[in-house]
């Protein structure tokens, strides 16, 4: 039977697949495709996580104190057997050996699987073996984490091998993710995959997890509340990034509509492509800077394929997270940031200093420790707390300076405090490198404005940095007191809200009248809806994902700035903004 469900669109087009369900987690465990030759070998991992767990079990039973409850020795007894059960292993197994699941994988599908069993069940006792079950199960998984193999990320197997009888007559069918959550670690994980699209229970329009999907240029949805409860494994389901709806099991009719949106879609896409090379310049011949926001050094490969002229925001973060607390070396970092300078060929990288914390966790262990993450110890203020962390960093993206045009960028400033103690750790990081006599390179110095208090108090800012960055998705976050990645407030997470575009209009204004350099930096920058605004206010610098660009360059192509900056003015005086940009796209 058909239905649909909605949530927030945060990645454009249509994507039409086969259900592939990703089951949440207690334990952060990695998800991969193993390559057919490690599968044996997976299988062995499995083998021994479960032997030792089993071991485990067995020395606490034989531990137990001699007036020990009795309910405690038929507890471990309990969980022995679910150890032991030989249809969950069978299924384990076949995830592995059908769908190249890694163990991990494996295990919380087979989990989720054989959960929703026992909820369905009438007898008490056994519901209860749920619990039971989810507890042997994290066991096995922590013992994997200590054992894990290197993730290779091998492409998934192809659907007529791994599909089930009533599914096999697709050959090569795409596949869809669904999931709770995805962790960012994970959303780079698949970045190398090839799913056609996916969908989240959770998220919102600038959660990390929609910024990934929209540097991968696949369809999303997030915040789709019980879709991985509602979805099931090799469901069709269509997901439409546009309008926000994910689509379970289409009739012949939907499908054939949305196969035909699709196709319009590519039409459009084609059509932008040839802009590619066209300059970004307004009708009355203002040149635009179109800048892309990266990951990963490979993300360069993007950024040049729409030809733009620089790298505005490089979100470092990305190397540190899902590692356990192994953070990268110094050496791993230089040879990342230097890998996205060379990478660019010469154009500028902007590189922004760690910023985990909100819904960039360290790792879970991160998590459970901040009471309300997004106020918390993130971005710079973690940074300033782990010196030697930052000096690492800051010594890496220097080096890197060497190969290229450099420019650094740091997050979350507020402090006057902040930015001395931030100067002089740059300073301490140099004269390091100048004792070691190693090379390094000048970096031009910038602050993200994204916190209320920085764009209330830009000429500070001004006085101590080169260039601003604004972040709109943190700005938008902290001035309205909206949590960027929570689905059930999503309706009033507002770009448009006066009080944003003020904050926004007068960081614009303010530095250009300090001659400094301005960029905006965050989602609003790649909403092709909001390009002229920002160029009423005077905005030149925009960077956004390498999938944006081109949208972004077509309105740039038709704009004329002489016209834009007093109606700019007229909707930064409205009490309804929206209104305003919804009569002049109606008027054109
Ligand atoms: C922002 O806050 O707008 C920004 C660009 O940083 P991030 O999305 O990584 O927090
Ligand atoms: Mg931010």
């Amino acid at each position: 039977m058909t239905f649909s469900i909605h949530g927030q669109a945060v990645a454009r087009g249509i994507a039409m697949g086969r259900a592939t369900l990703l089951a949440p987690s207690r334990v952060d465990v990695a998800h991969y495709f193993v390559a057919p030759e490690q599968i044996p070998g997976e299988l062995q991992r499995l083998q021994a996580a479960r032997g030792a767990v089993a071991a485990e079990l067995q020395r606490l039973q034989g531990e137990l104190p001699k007036d020990a409850p009795a309910e405690l020795a038929a507890l471990l007894d309990v969980h022995l057997m679910l150890l032991q059960d030989q249809p969950f292993d069978d299924g384990v197994r076949q995830w592995i050996q059908e769908r190249r699941y890694n163990a991990e994988w494996a295990l919380t599908t087979q989990l989720e699987l054989v959960v929703r069993q026992f909820e369905e069940m009438e007898d008490e006792y056994l519901r209860e073996r749920k619990a039971d079950l989810e507890q042997v199960i994290e066991r096995v998984l922590r013992h994997l984490k200590g054992a894990a193999t290197p993730v290779t990320a091998a492409p998934p197997p192809p659907r007529a091998q791994a599909a089930p009888p009533q599914a096999q007559e697709q050959q090569n069918v795409p596949l869809v993710l669904v999931a709770h959550d995805l962790s960012p670690a994970d959303m780079l994980q698949f970045k190398k995959s090839v799913f056609a699209g996916f969908v989240t229970d959770v998220g919102g329009k600038t959660s990390h997890t929609a910024i990934v999907a929209r540097s991968m240029d696949i369809p999303a949805v997030v915040g789709a509340r019980s879709a991985s409860q509602l979805v099931q494994q090799d469901d069709w389901v269509i997901i439409d990034g546009d309008a926000g709806v994910v689509i379970v099991d289409p009739s012949p009719i939907i499908l054939a509509d949305y196969a035909f949106k699709q196709r319009q879609g590519e039409l459009e896409r084609s059509r932008l492509g040839r802009l590619r090379t066209t300059p970004s310049v307004t009708l009355d011949g203002q040149k635009i800077e179109l800048l892309a926001n990266i990951e990963q050094p490979g993300d360069t490969q993007a950024a040049l394929a729409v030809s733009a002229v620089g790298v505005g925001l490089f979100r470092s973060e990305f190397l540190f997270m899902g590692r356990a607390g192994q953070l990268p070396d110094e050496e791993e970092q230089y040879r990342a940031y230097r890998a996205a300078v060379e990478g660019m060929q010469g154009l500028p990288v902007t590189i922004r200093t760690v910023d985990v914390g909100a819904d960039k966790p360290l790792d879970d262990r991160y998590d459970a420790a901040h009471l309300n993450p997004a106020l918390g110890l993130r971005a710079i203020r973690w940074s300033l707390a782990e010196p030697a962390m930052f000096l690492t960093q800051l010594r890496a993206i220097l080096r890197a300076a060497a190969h290229g045009k450099v420019q650094l960028l740091l997050p979350m400033l507020a402090h006057l405090g902040e930015i001395r103690q931030t100067l002089d750790w740059i300073d301490k990081a140099r004269s390091q490198l100048d004792d070691r006599a190693q090379v390094h390179g000048p970096v031009a110095l910038g602050a993200m404005i994204e916190v209320p208090a920085a764009a209330l108090n830009l000429p500070l800012f001004l006085r101590h940095f080169d260039f601003l960055s604004i972040g709109t998705n943190d700005l938008i976050q902290y001035t309205l007191a909206i949590d960027r990645a929570d689905e059930s407030v999503a309706h009033l997470y507002d770009q448009l809200h006066p009080a944003v575009l003020h904050l926004v209009a007068d960081t614009i204004a303010q530095a250009r009248a300090a001659g400094k350099g301005v960029t905006v930096c965050g989602e609003m920058a790649g909403d092709p809806a909001l390009t002229r605004l920002l160029l009423g206010f005077g905005l030149r610098s925009f960077s956004m994902h390498p999938s944006q660009i081109l949208a972004v360059k077509q309105e740039i192509l038709r704009a004329d700035i002489g016209k834009l900056t007093e109606w700019a003015r007229q909707v930064l005086a409205s009490d309804e903004p929206q209104k305003l940009l919804l009569q002049a796209a109606a008027a054109r």
